[in-house]
């Protein structure tokens, strides 16, 4: 049996661009390896999808096998709609040697469409977890529309089937409340000559076997960064003007291609903005620049007793506790380091949730007790903890007077590092506390942790909701707790760098 060209997905890449296309055809080991964070999302995706099949109940698997075996799946589809199936999830169609597998694919059934053999008879949904329509998701709706089409199947209506943002659980879920369903049809309809033009331009792509000469630029971000990011930026150096923190895509773009590639090649006379100039100086100099007197005035507004207070949150995407909504960041853990006064001892205090039950009121509870006595909080990048404060407080509303208390004792521990009061080489043009760690405190490092940023914190707490074997529980709880805690000893250690000044 004849194979596919083109799938949606390397549609989609073909979109990006057609080295994308290319290379993902024929040089498939040299991808980038997906991180922690792109499996989970991938995870979340293949979760909603199937969560979002229950709105379609009955419904028969067309694919099967990991990954799966087209073929058998398109006779599998083909002979379900001959049975008269009227549900099918991941139906597989191929037209023009293009394979799509549509989500879910439902018989029309008002009664008119078995009058006819014209009539149209199939409703299309695909699905998303995100919580809107883009156009990347109308391009993808064009080809499916294209192939299945083409492939004989009789289309009433095409839908996106996405999450509501707006939904609020309140007992058991309400899959018709959490998801949006959106007719794209009228949008996708005037998109097929566009599919078509480029279906044939991406064929000759993957015929002609030679990679298209395409050097990097702005399309390697968009719609998302490409997979092949590092294999296409191989002859870009160290210290390169791509590392200059918060420039604008365009401007490096600019000076990429005016040949100025190596921070060393920028001219000492190029219009820099005020952060870039600061990460060029410090980084030709070898030097880090020190402002004591702001540092100085900085330290004078904290007065002890000091609470160094961190958090840790996840977002699961479909709602798991009563009054929250899809991708809400709940609180699961936080982390705080005390000191009475300059010379007392450090005390430390934490909390971890347990999994499977809602974490906001034994997390805020605790953490009230623990934070009552008075005393500066001190955080690293205080918009985060007092947004999740004030979701709280907005949820819990029987806290709300005493986070408010607490919400007035924060103090931002990054306003020196984001004022470039201190700037090391080392911090690369980054005030996260990630950089400014290792380039101020050496002995202190994440390196050395099983989980050591913010999102894999994230999707590992999230992970721990389904799991039951209880030694993977303990372990990754004593991780996440390590993890946490260094967040704040970093916070102590940093601050002591700057009072040493
Ligand atoms: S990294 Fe950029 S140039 Fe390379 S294949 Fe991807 S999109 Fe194309």
């Amino acid at each position: 049996m004849s194979t596919h060209l083109l799938s949606k997905s390397s549609f989609i890449k073909g979109l990006q661009c057609e080295k994308h296309l290319y290379l993902y055809k024929y040089h498939y080991n040299e991808m980038d390896e997906l991180s922690e964070m792109q499996k989970a999302i991938f995870q979340r995706g293949t979760n909603v999808g199937e969560l979002a099949q229950q709105l379609f109940p009955n419904g028969i698997l067309a694919t099967t096998g990991k990954p799966p075996d087209y073929n058998k799946g398109l006779i599998k589809t083909n002979d379900l709609i001959k049975q008269g199936q009227k549900v099918i999830y991941e139906a597989t169609f191929r037209f023009n040697e293009v394979l799509s597998i549509a989500d879910i694919i439902v018989k029309y059934e008002d009664g008119l469409s078995r009058r006819s053999a014209a009539k149209p008879e199939w409703n299309i949904y695909e699905v998303k977890s995100s919580t809107s329509i883009s156009e990347t998701y109308l391009n993808d709706a064009a080809l499916q529309y294209y192939v299945l089409s083409n492939a004989g199947l009789k289309i009433n209506d095409f839908s996106i089937i996405y999450i509501n943002n707006q939904y609020v659980r309140e007992g058991d879920l309400d899959l018709i409340k959490l998801f949006n369903i959106e007719s794209v049809l009228q949008l996708i309809l005037p998109l097929q000559d566009f599919v078509i033009e480029n279906v044939e331009r991406f064929k000759n792509v993957i015929r002609n076997k030679t990679m298209p000469q395409i050097d990097i630029g702005e399309q390697c971000y968009t719609p998302y960064r490409c997979g092949f990011f590092n294999y296409c930026r191989k002859h870009i150096p160290a210290d390169s003007i791509f590392d200059f923190s918060g420039m604008h895509l365009k401007k490096k773009f600019d000076l990429y291609r005016e040949g100025i590639i190596k921070f060393d090649d920028v001219p000492g006379d190029y219009p820099l903005n005020r952060n870039n100039g600061i990460q060029l100086d410090v980084y030709k100099s070898g030097e880090p620049i020190i402002d004591k007197n702001a540092i100085k005035n900085f330290l004078t507004e904290l007065s002890y007793p000091l609470y160094f207070m961190d958090f840790e949150t996840f977002q699961p995407a479909v709602p798991l506790f009563d009054n929250t909504r899809p991708y809400q960041q709940i609180p699961f853990q936080y982390s705080v380091h005390f000191k009475k006064s300059a010379d007392s001892e450090l005390e430390h205090f934490e909390f971890l949730a347990d999994p499977g039950e809602d974490p906001r009121q034994k997390f805020i509870e605790n953490l009230l007790k623990v934070t009552e006595p008075p005393g500066d909080i001190i955080v690293y990048n205080k918009t985060f903890e007092k947004t999740r404060l004030k979701e709280i407080a907005r949820d819990l509303p029987g806290y709300a007077e005493q986070i408010d208390e607490r919400l007035s004792r924060i103090k931002d521990l990054m306003i020196p590092f984001q004022r470039r009061y201190y700037v090391t080489p080392e911090m690369k043009g980054s005030y996260s506390i990630k950089y400014v760690l290792p380039s101020l405190v050496s002995e202190l490092s994440y390196n050395n942790l099983e989980i050591n940023e913010g999102g894999i914190a994230s999707i590992t707490f999230e992970s721990l909701q389904t799991e039951t074997d209880l030694m993977i529980i303990a372990e990754t709880r004593k991780q996440l707790l390590e993890y946490c805690k260094l967040d704040t000893l970093a916070m102590v250690k940093i601050l002591e760098k700057l009072d040493s000044l």
